[in-house]
Formats: C-alpha cells, sequence, structure tokens
C-alpha cells in the first residue's frame, strides 16, 4: 500500500531493495529507475546522460498526455468510456475531480489506521457525506473496511495468523465483527442522501459471503426506519472480485448484486499463488498472466449479460497496456489512482475498437506473462500514444 500510495501522488518508486539502508548513505548519488524497478548507486556518466535522456522523454510523454485530460474518455471508434478515481483520505486530488466520472474505489482503511479507536458512526458520516457531495449525481464507491492480511490495526487487538492474507480479513473479519461493521453500514446508510453512493464488500469468495453482507444491510436498513433517519433506499449494492472462486461463479454473483469491481491486486496474488508483499517471489506476481485475462474475461461477460455494470479498480486499471485489452473485451469503467488518469485518458483517445479487439483475442492465444506484456505495451506505444495534432 506505500506503493499505491507513492503511485497515487506520481512519486517514482522502488521497492524490496535488498539491505538499501546498508548500501546507500547520505548525499551519495543514486538514479531511481522505477520502470525498470532498479536503483544505480554511484552512476557512471553514462549511466546518468542515458537517465537525463529517459527523463526527458517522460516528461515530454507527461505533457502530452496532460492535454488529453479535459476532455471526456472516447475512443476513437466513438466508445465512451467511464474514468473514475481510487481515493484513500478525504485529501481529494480537486484540480481532476471535473474531468472524472466518480469514484470507483474509496478505501476506508485510513479511517481505522489514525487512532487508538474504532471511528465512531458520527466520525465515518462526516467523511462519506463530504466526498459524497463533493461528487454530485456521479457515483462514489466506498468499500467497507478491509483490515486484517498485509495492514494491522492500532485500534484493535487481531490474532496473529500464520497466513493472514488466507485468513480473517475484509468482509470475513467484519462479518464476525458486528461492532466494527454495523457503525460503518449505518454511517454509510446515513450519508446515502447526500450524493451517489454504492457499498462495496472486499474479499467476497462465496455466494453465502454476499448473502450475509447484504442481510446486514438490510438490517441496518430496517433499523434506520424504526428510528426514523433518512437513506437511500436504492443503494447500490456492490463486490470486489479480487478472489478467483467469485470470479468463477460471476454468472451467480451478478445475479444477486448491483455491480462488481475487479480487484486485480488481490486477484493476482491468489491466481499465481504469489503473496504481493514478497520481493523473493514478484517474479511469480505475474499480472499480464494469461489466465489473468482469462479470468477477467468471465466476470465482464457475466455482467454485461445481465447488463450490471463492472469495473476495474486494482492498479491495473491505471495501466494503459493492460486496459486497452479489457476495452477489446467490452469493460467500459475503469478506476486508477490520480496519477494514472491522463495516461488512460490518451490512450482511449487514441484506441480504435479493432485494435482493442485485436488485443483482447490476442492475449487469450499467448502462453506467458512476457509475451502478452510485450505485445500490449509494443501496441500501446507503437497505435495509442497519439501527438498534439491528434488533439481530441
Ligand atoms: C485490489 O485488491 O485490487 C484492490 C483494489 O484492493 P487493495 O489493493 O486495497 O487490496
Ligand atoms: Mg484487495
Amino acid at each position: 500500500h506505500s506503493s499505491i500510495l507513492a503511485r497515487s501522488y506520481g512519486i517514482p518508486a522502488v521497492c524490496g531493495v535488498d539491505q538499501a539502508r546498508q548500501r546507500l548513505y547520505n548525499g551519495q548519488t543514486v538514479i531511481l529507475d522505477a520502470f525498470a524497478g532498479k536503483v544505480i548507486a554511484d552512476p557512471s556518466a553514462a549511466q546518468i546522460a542515458e537517465c537525463a535522456s529517459k527523463r526527458n522523454a517522460l516528461m515530454r510523454q507527461k505533457e502530452l498526455a496532460q492535454s488529453y485530460l479535459a476532455a471526456p474518455a472516447m475512443t476513437k471508434s466513438g466508445k465512451r468510456i467511464d474514468i473514475e478515481l481510487n481515493i484513500g483520505s478525504t485529501n481529494l486530488p480537486e484540480d481532476l475531480l471535473p474531468y472524472v466520472d466518480g469514484v470507483g474505489l474509496f478505501r476506508t482503511e485510513f479511517l481505522y489506521m489514525e487512532k487508538k479507536e474504532i471511528p465512531s458512526e458520527e466520525t465515518q458520516f462526516e467523511v462519506y457525506s463530504k466526498v459524497l457531495r463533493a461528487f454530485g449525481d456521479r457515483p462514489v464507491t466506498i468499500r467497507t473496511l478491509d483490515i486484517g492480511g498485509d495492514k494491522p490495526l492500532p485500534c484493535m487487538e487481531l490474532p496473529r495468523e500464520n497466513n493472514p492474507f488466507l485468513g480473517n480479513r475484509a468482509l470475513r473479519l467484519c462479518l464476525s465483527r458486528p461492532e466494527i461493521f454495523r457503525p460503518q453500514l449505518r454511517a454509510l446508510l446515513r450519508a446515502s442522501v447526500y450524493g451517489n453512493l454504492r457499498i462495496m464488500f472486499p474479499m467476497v469468495g462465496s455466494l453465502d459471503d454476499i448473502r450475509q453482507a447484504r442481510k446486514w444491510v438490510e438490517d441496518v436498513q430496517t433499523e434506520l426506519r424504526s428510528e426514523g433517519i433518512p437513506f437511500d433506499p436504492n443503494t447500490k449494492i456492490g463486490i470486489m472480485v479480487e478472489i478467483p472462486s467469485i470470479a468463477v461463479i460471476a454468472d451467480l454473483a451478478a445475479k444477486e448484486t448491483d455491480f462488481a469491481c475487479i480487484g486485480t491486486n488481490d486477484l493476482c496474488q491468489y491466481l499465481c499463488a504469489a503473496d504481493r508483499m514478497n520481493p523473493d517471489v514478484a517474479a511469480y506476481y505475474q499480472s499480464f498472466h494469461p489466465a489473468m485475462f482469462r479470468l477477467i474475461r468471465t466476470v465482464i461477460d457475466a455482467y454485461s449479460r445481465v447488463k450490471k455494470p463492472c469495473c476495474i479498480c486494482g492498479e491495473l486499471g491505471g495501466d494503459p497496456a493492460f486496459s486497452c485489452a479489457l476495452i477489446g473485451m467490452g469493460l467500459t469503467q475503469f478506476s486508477m489512482s490520480p496519477s494514472a488518469v491522463p495516461e488512460m485518458k490518451q490512450m482511449i483517445a487514441n484506441l480504435d475498437e479493432a485494435t482493442a479487439e485485436r488485443a483482447a483475442q490476442a492475449v487469450q492465444s499467448k502462453e506467458s506473462a512476457a509475451e502478452v506484456q510485450e505485445f500490449l505495451n509494443r501496441l500501446v506505444s507503437g497505435e495509442c500514444k497519439g501527438n498534439k495534432d491528434q488533439l481530441p
């Protein structure tokens, strides 16, 4: 999550550098190449020159991408794509707000990590209604607490687990702790009258999870009604698709939910059996694995058959190469870190549907993550960059 935070601010970052604190010292010249995932200490003059020229090219590309920001995201073939934000605090990127279609993922963990007590219903109500008001009619998808796994809590003693990512995390934890779940659901439903709220549950693995979570929402609605507290009874209820079991039965999940958001960060770790926190298995965490595309296609198809919204909100939702193939599969909603918005809009404006379909088909027939990645990167850098003369 430090990486996600760094990316959302556009700060170059490289993680998992072995013994960095022993090997690097203050004042040393260092090249940090976040694209290559390299830290070069005491670089040669040739390495510095090469890096400076890469940096200049990157700055020019960023400036070009920026010029696509103001227009709505639309492919060359005229298909409108929704661009939504992933946010994790009430510190909203004000400069971007006029140019996005809503919030695809509001991570609520920050509320629970700041203090030693569980945040009160009132505190949460203030935060949720503030964000809903800021987006007016546009959808704001607020995810219920996703704690456990890599995210310990100062306000709660959680038992140590041998495999926390496979443990009592997120929705599982909430279902077993009414003292956490009830105030959050009450705050969310009370805030629903201030905008277009969508409530989303993380780490859903089965229909049973969905039914239990929905029952909780219904009970809280009944409670609020009996207290005469207003809420929007049509608030949409959806799930994160980030456990392969629910992706495989997405056709069944689609019948019992109003929308789905594909969480590729976790989906990849569970599908590839590679801990997203462990640098030793980073090579096995293959986001572009052909299995990822096949599985994601199952989810897109299932939700599109019942005409319910499906979105991607993992980090790959802001990756132009990955997303180009998903547009070819029919996905039209992408949620991403604020820093990814300009480049995604640039890719979309220069993408025609035939190219997107070609990408979608090609990824299904490739044999390895490296092949898929190379193919998509080449496609995007060749056909979907555009230049200033072709601005929308
Ligand atoms: C995901 O898993 O893709 C996701 C968006 O959730 P998080 O990174 O917060 O686990
Ligand atoms: Mg997740």
